[in-house]
């Protein structure tokens, strides 16, 4: 069966077949966290100790008996002695006295309530306070963030800016993570030339590595770029072999639309499977899938704008499966679009789209030439608007669903 054909099939049936087929690595390393900044969690984290450790105080004030607010009129304190961050009081408040405390200093015994700096008069060693204080104010009480034995972190987290500071927070210096994929990817095509090539009539720079490189990039992964690979057998078949030998995943993009399709699934069939489908997404259509050797395939459209969308809509799921990443909750939102949209039925549509604000409401607008081939429209864009395989063209002033990019990471 030939892709010029088979009949579409349907984005969500493709996903689900792609990401049915994916087990994910298991290899697992011991990495400072500091070093395991944007890997996998492979081991869930269970607290070792209270967060915070012991009571303090929530601001730079004094500490005070609660027995000891006024209920009316003021009070005057006599003050004690001082509690700094890192150097606890060592003795206790007793009866009408008070302490000097620093933020994140330890409550002394027997005071249990803070009063803001602010708020007092201090005359020598006394302070007075007012009557308009609660029991118990500014204290930040043991456990409260965390409480020890609690899961903190499931494994499949991505590890991120907060992540690393919460594990050091409670003292965990490493920790279990997957290994970094391993992504090899190179472009076919007899027009293309490398930046840095002079340009012949007929030729075109090749951009899809480019892109293809940042997304995967952005992801973490090793990347091997293999180059622009010419439109001949035995040039494909030895790319293919090297990308699967040093890979566990493969990129290609270009040479999977009707006419080329044929040969990539003759080379493929040598070295692995292949599945050759027309999606029906917009940009998109044509996409491979399969494995070489043990390697998995992508084969993304040529079409720069076609390659973005379909890395982005399909292979994106499959690199956070493959990589044992717990996938990140889908950010879609429903935003009024300004501008009409012009849609057959048939396909879903990824549009290009530009969140911005008209007075509070955040709205969508097109960016305009919505063609596969025009990269600008992607550089221009800050999210997809997706427009069901159902809908029409979109009036202006409708309703849409929009997925920003920078979900998408
Ligand atoms: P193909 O799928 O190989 O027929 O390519 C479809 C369209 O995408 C053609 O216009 C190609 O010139 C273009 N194209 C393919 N690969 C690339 C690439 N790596 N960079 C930029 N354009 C490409
Ligand atoms: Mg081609």
């Amino acid at each position: 069966m030939t892709p010029s054909h088979s009949p579409l099939m349907n984005l969500e049936q493709a996903l689900e077949q792609i990401l049915d087929s994916i087990t994910p690595i298991k290899d697992v390393e011991t990495q400072s966290i500091m070093d395991a900044f944007g890997r996998i969690l492979a081991e869930s984290i269970h607290s070792p100790l209270n967060v915070p450790p012991y009571q303090n105080s929530a601001m730079d004030g004094y500490a005070v008996r609660s027995a000891d607010l006024p209920t009316s009129g003021n009070t005057t304190l006599d003050l004690i002695g001082t509690s700094w961050a890192g150097t606890p009081f060592a003795g206790s408040v007793g009866e009408k006295q008070c302490l000097r405390i620093m933020t994140g200093a330890k409550m002394p015994e027997g005071a249990d309530t803070v009063i803001m700096q602010e708020d007092v008069k201090k005359t020598d060693q006394k302070i007075t306070i007012g009557n308009a204080h609660k029991a118990g104010q500014h204290v930040r009480h043991i456990g409260e963030d965390i409480q020890k034995g609690e899961e903190v972190l499931q494994s499949g987290k991505l590890l991120k800016a907060a992540e690393l500071g919460l594990l050091a927070s409670l003292g965990i210096a490493e920790v279990q993570v997957r290994r970094p994929l391993k992504a090899a990817f190179f472009s076919t095509g007899d027009e293309l030339r490398t930046v840095g090539e002079p340009l012949q009539e007929g030729q075109i720079y090749d951009s899809n590595r480019y892109t293809i490189f940042g997304m995967l990039k952005g992801l973490g992964l090793e990347i091997y770029d293999l180059g622009v690979i010419r439109d001949q057998r035995e040039a494909v078949e030895a790319a293919f072999k090297r990308a699967a030998e040093q890979a566990d995943i493969v990129f290609t993009s270009g040479g999977v639309s009707v006419g080329d399709a044929d040969f990539v699934k003759q080379t493929l069939e040598k070295l692995g499977t292949v599945n050759l489908w027309k999606i029906a997404m917009k940009p998109g259509k044509p996409l491979a899938f399969g494995r070489i050797g043990k390697a998995y395939f992508f084969g993304l459209p040529g079409n720069p704008v076609s390659a973005m969308a379909t890395f982005y809509q399909v292979a994106l799921p499959a690199l956070h499966k493959l990589m044992g990443q717990t996938p990140p909750a889908p950010l879609r939102l429903k935003l009024r679009c300004l501008d009409s949209l012009k849609k057959r039925p048939g396909r879903t549509d990824f549009q290009r789209g530009i969140l911005d604000y008209e007075g509070d409401e955040l709205v969508v607008r097109g960016v305009g030439a919505q063609g596969s081939h025009i990269l600008s429209s992607m550089s221009r864009a800050n999210c997809f608007i997706i427009l069901s395989a159902e809908q029409g063209t979109v009036e202006a002033g409708s309703e849409v669903e929009v997925q920003p990019f920078s979900s998408l990471m």
